[in-house]
């Protein structure tokens, strides 16, 4: 009885959890509500409207929703993205200490709200090189982030798909950042869509294993907490980023099962980022995501 107990606690726990992107109108609550119907354990958000500069204030009472709605869910981990403006990376000083005020407000957020992780891509190095990117990504988040209490609120570093100037592509790109600000325990986020296009050929057995090696060898799969998982209506070494139902890709079933059944990820909050075109397409892709978790348990 106890060994049964014990061993179902394992299996528990060693599958990692699934949900996905969800919108916050009406209510950063609602994306919470929508999560627990859908049967998701976690959701991402944006805290605020992702493609300005201006964001609205949060208020008591919404916190007070945001975390009583989170506590009757479960909803766990809470993943925010950040806005799409900011740009840690800019060679543009104007720009630089616009993005390094708005990212430090994202985190205040996070916090206040509760959340456990802020996922940001490193930026462009767009007018200048990419090593030099990658210092002012460190730089700006060391500022940002500069006395902000991160003991339990974490920030990840995503892999981008390279595209213009973006820097973030290579997990090189991820160790150097990480490595730059050591106070700030950084972690990553890995987006299979990204990946792929960025030149990680994750599509077959010995090249998700080259992946492996290379994200083990520079920045630590056990800093991996979150996975955007997503198929790619983009090609391989594309450099384009453009996410794509689960399946119907250029990754595909096969291979995006092997990363969901992944033993180094089970860790990471896997969450999907795929197109709502029609409805019924969260379900669709929620469905596949959670039948290759669902397989993993009966692989040997
Ligand atoms: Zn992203
Ligand atoms: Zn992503």
């Amino acid at each position: 009885m106890t060994v049964n107990r014990s061993m179902s606690q394992v299996a528990k726990t060693s599958a990692p959890r699934i949900g996905l992107h969800l919108p916050i109108a009406g209510g950063l609550q609602n994306a919470l509500t929508k999560a627990h119907a859908l049967d998701c354990d976690t959701v991402q958000i944006f805290s605020r409207n992702p493609r300005g500069w201006k964001a609205k204030e949060l208020m008591l009472e919404e916190v007070e929703t945001f975390q009583r709605v989170r506590h009757e869910t479960g909803i766990a981990p809470v993943v925010i993205h950040a806005n799409y403006l900011i740009n840690l990376a800019a060679a543009d000083e104007v720009i630089r200490e616009k993005s390094v005020a708005s990212f430090r407000e994202e985190v205040e957020r996070g916090i206040v709200l509760g959340a456990d992780y802020l996922v940001v891509h490193p930026g462009s190095a767009k007018g200048t090189c990419e090593a030099d990117g990658v210092r002012t990504c460190g730089e700006s988040l060391r500022a940002a982030c500069d006395g902000l209490d991160l003991s339990r609120f974490r920030v990840l570093l995503e892999n981008t798909a390279g595209q213009g100037a973006c820097i973030g592509h290579r997990f090189e790109h991820l160790r150097d950042i990480i490595a730059d600000c050591p106070a700030l325990n950084l972690g990553v986020c890995f987006d299979t869509a990204h990946a792929f296009t960025a030149g990680y050929d994750i599509r077959d057995e010995d090249g998700l294993a080259a992946t492996f090696d290379a994200l083990e060898r520079n920045v630590g799969t056990a800093q991996v907490r979150a996975v955007h998982f997503n198929d790619s209506k983009a090609d391989y070494n594309s450099r384009v980023d453009r996410h794509w139902h689960i399946g119907l890709g250029h990754i595909g079933t096969e291979a995006l099962a092997r990363v969901a059944a992944h033993p180094k990820l089970t860790q990471a909050a896997f969450i999907l980022e795929t197109p709502q075109d029609e409805l019924g397409d969260d379900s669709r892709n929620l469905a596949a995501l959670r039948s290759f978790v669902a397989g993993r348990s009966q692989r040997p």
